[in-house]
């Protein structure tokens, strides 16, 4: 009797949503949708949907959670991803909390968040898709290949007609670490940069197929700000991220409240530090210090801990990325450092 009742309301629900929001049933009252536009939801009120994003090889759906927040007063559309790479994970905490904190009724314009786009990944603790493929060199996607059609449900369905907006949120990958680092490529994207807080900001000019890159391409301006270590929930990064987007928020005129000064490193070139010699690798400099030109930042160490290589900076900058894994290959990443050019043409990334 609950379950027949469960399935009347959740019928209804689903009865009582928009027609733009293209409802094909639901889950434990949460609709699943395969087209949402979020301008047709009710104001004032939080939202939750299973977005469809195709069908597995196995004939049922890939489903990727949307929660979207209509604020009381009208305003511009802020989406925030996270997830699209399976290992990166703080960013699905930050969006859980940012979906707790936020009150509909002092919200202006709209909260469009997505905390876990590539379902697959996060299921199997890949950054790829299930193929092999980046979903983050895949948009805006095609008709051809699983992951392009995934990438495509996602960017014509969910992505692209619901953002005026967009911070994509990642980490660095599984034996790495990041600073608190965003990437930008235009004047308001280093903006928005800014305001989310990192320690670093990177200009770049970006690569094809990224959710950051295709929107802001496509007129909405878009970051993709790097939250740290894979593989875990972080409670200092999150925490500061959070903040970064509360204030990116203040700054658009979505919440109430002054806008915070921050102070990250502008750079627009980076390079990577590697090691000569296999071993196990000692770090010297730590992630996030300044270091010159020429300074020891690493030694190699042979089976029986002799030292048989010193790694030297290259370049005086700051280390944006360290590997976490002592382990080295030849020719493996020791560190990244990164650094502003002053070449007027590098201004927005070199
Ligand atoms: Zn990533």
């Amino acid at each position: 009797m609950a379950r027949r009742m469960r399935r009347v309301a959740a019928l209804l629900l689903a009865l009582a949503l928009p027609a733009q929001a293209a409802t094909v049933g639901s889950t434990d009252g949460v609709p699943v949708v395969d087209r949402l536009v979020v301008a047709d939801l009710p104001a004032g009120q939080l939202s939750r949907f299973w977005f469809r994003a195709g069908e597995t090889a196995i004939a049922q759906d890939w489903r990727v959670p949307v929660i979207v927040i209509r604020g009381a007063r009208p305003g511009p559309r802020l989406l925030v991803t996270a997830g699209i790479h399976g290992d990166e994970l703080n960013g699905i905490a930050v969006i859980h909390r940012l979906a707790a904190r936020v009150d509909p009724a002092a919200l202006a314009g709209t909260l469009v968040l997505v905390p876990g786009l590539n379902t697959p990944g996060l299921l199997a603790s890949t950054r790829e898709f299930p193929d092999g493929s980046n979903l983050n060199r895949t948009m805006p996607g095609a008709e051809s290949g699983a992951a392009d059609r995934y990438a495509r449900a996602l960017w014509t369905g969910l992505l692209r007609p619901n953002a005026d907006a967009a911070v994509d949120l990642h980490t660095q990958s599984r034996g790495t670490a990041y600073v608190l680092y965003a990437f930008a490529s235009t004047p308001r994207t280093r903006r928005m940069a800014e305001l989310v807080g990192p320690d670093v900001i990177k200009m770049d000019t970006g690569e094809k197929g990224t959710v950051e890159n295709e929107l802001t391409r496509d007129g909405v301006p878009a970051i993709t700000f790097e939250l740290g270590r894979p593989e875990s929930f972080d409670e200092a990064t999150i925490g500061r991220a959070l903040a970064g987007l509360e204030n990116l928020m203040a700054e658009m005129a979505m919440l109430p409240g002054p806008v915070r000064a921050t102070a990250p490193l502008v750079t627009n070139r980076i390079v990577a530090v590697r090691a000569s010699r296999a071993g196990w690798m000692t770090l010297l400099a730590p992630l996030g210090s300044d270091v010159a030109k020429g300074q020891a930042i690493a030694t190699i160490a042979d089976a029986f801990g002799r030292v048989v290589e010193t790694i030297v900076a290259p370049q005086a900058g700051r280390i944006n990325t360290i590997a976490t894994d002592p382990r080295r290959d030849a020719g493996d990443m020791a560190v990244r450092i990164v650094w502003w050019d002053p070449d007027p043409k590098c201004a927005l990334g070199c």
